[in-house]
């Protein structure tokens, strides 16, 4: 009960970052001299690259939370803590997991 209560704040959030992301975009159109718009333009596409791989991360978590796997640590498929969904809310690794990935990676660099 409590868990469908969280699950349902965290898709609103959600949506509103969403919203807020879309609105963001005309922030960065208007430039003034031709430096300030070459500066402009490399800090967009950053923002943009930025902006794409939140979506992404959005868009996936509203996935896992519309199939019920939201939560739930894709590699041993126990529960993440809700510590951790809080600081991390788009993870989809528990903190075990997560630390082992990264010993791991740290075994054998430039692998996943
Ligand atoms: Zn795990």
């Amino acid at each position: 009960m409590q868990l469908v209560a969280r699950r349902e704040a965290l898709a609103e959030d959600l949506r509103q970052a969403t919203v807020q992301l879309i609105n963001d975009e005309s922030v960065y159109t208007d430039s003034v001299d031709q430096a300030a718009a070459e500066t402009d333009k490399t800090l967009t596409l950053q923002m943009k690259n930025r902006d794409r791989n939140v979506l992404w991360q959005i868009d996936e978590a509203l996935k896992r939370l519309n199939d019920g796997s939201f939560g739930d640590c894709e590699r041993c498929g126990e529960s993440i803590s809700e510590g951790r969904i809080e600081a991390f809310p788009f993870t989809t690794l528990c903190i075990d997991c997560k630390a082992e990935l990264e010993s791991e990676e740290h075994r054998f660099p430039g692998r996943m």
